[in-house]
């Protein structure tokens, strides 16, 4: 038995097998993790390992493929370490990093020129959800006046994103068609529109559904109110937590779109339009107001102050006063 006790022999124990790997197998490795890394840390954790990691896990080839989830960096965890890392990605070519960086810089950091600059970056190389978000910019002349809505540029960057494949731009489109807005109106093709954003969503669901149904997830989990509950960007998620902590205070008399995966700011007094009947919630988009209206807002939406005056008004002479109909776009 003392064989038992003996420690084992290596050969050749000083030789490091890592340092004979070529670096362009490294750097293969390491595309391969920044793409589909689920968190920044679990690609940056990587770099911090040694010298030859960080260097090679910071090259243009490797920084140029981080995935949308390896870039997602958190409100809360912002600095400029981060800011530099999403600068270094953008510099090696990525157009995620464009997006993310660029929507940043416009609502949060307060440097719309160079935040739309860095998502028109994006959106020329048929970045569909940057296309999307520059015809809300559009639409609602954000950084601008009133006078700067551009609403056939809005529906023209808000066309090509959905025929991208982006469900909030066909779903946008859609409104635009039906109301005439910014473009001559067709019901039966916004209606079109509105199925296609619809049977997209489920369709998302669905597939959601499957891929965790080993999980925890009820098919009533991806569901609220009878509507797909949609997966939310990073970046808006980083806009709403960025306004929503508290940490950042929006300007006197500035909202927040009030549909829950949006997170989008006003950059000016009354920029976003109001629900016309309870005047307590603001939207960026009509897709917004649509999706919100579906989710919640259909449950919480009353004219009280109109019912406040008719208990008063009508208190047992049978007066009333008649509430219009609030009708979901
Ligand atoms: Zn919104
Ligand atoms: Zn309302």
């Amino acid at each position: 038995m003392t064989h038992l006790n003996k420690k084992p022999r290596f050969e050749n124990l000083n030789v490091n097998l890592f340092d004979d790997l070529h670096d362009d197998l490294v750097i293969s490795i390491l595309r391969k993790l920044s793409s589909s890394a689920f968190s920044p840390s679990d690609f940056l954790t990587v770099l911090f390992t040694c010298k030859r990691l960080n260097r090679l896990g910071l090259d243009p080839l490797v920084l140029s493929r981080a995935g949308t989830h390896a870039l997602a960096v958190t409100a809360e965890n912002w600095s400029d370490s981060a800011h530099k890392f999403l600068r270094r990605c953008v510099n090696a070519g990525n157009i995620d990093a464009c997006y993310a960086l660029g929507m940043i810089r416009f609502y949060c950091l307060q440097n719309p020129v160079s935040g739309a600059s860095l998502m028109a970056r994006a959106a020329i190389k048929s970045h569909a959800t940057a296309l999307y978000s520059l015809s809300v910019v559009q639409f609602n002349g954000s950084s601008g006046t009133k006078s700067d809505k551009n609403l056939r540029a809005g529906v023209a960057l808000c066309a090509r994103s959905a025929y991208l494949g982006n469900v909030d731009a066909v779903r946008e489109l859609g409104h635009c068609l039906q109301d005439g807005y910014g473009v001559p109106r067709d019901v039966s093709e916004g209606r079109r529109l509105l199925i296609q954003a619809n049977a997209r969503e489920l369709a998302c669901s669905l597939r959601s559904y499957l891929s965790l149904k080993s999980g925890n997830e009820t098919l009533t989990d991806l569901f609220c109110g009878g509507v797909p509950v949609q997966e939310i960007h990073p970046v808006n998620r980083f806009l709403k937590d960025w306004f929503g902590s508290g940490r950042v205070i929006l300007a006197e008399g500035l909202r927040m779109c009030s549909h829950g995966g949006c997170g989008r700011p006003e950059t000016r007094s009354h920029e976003f339009r109001r629900c016309s009947v309870c005047g307590k919630v603001n939207y960026c988009s009509r897709g917004c107001q649509a999706l919100d209206w579906r989710a919640k807002h259909k449950m919480e939406c009353a004219p009280l102050d109109l019912w406040v005056a008719a208990a008063e008004i009508g208190d047992g002479d049978g007066e009333a006063v008649e509430i219009e109909n609030h009708v979901a776009r």
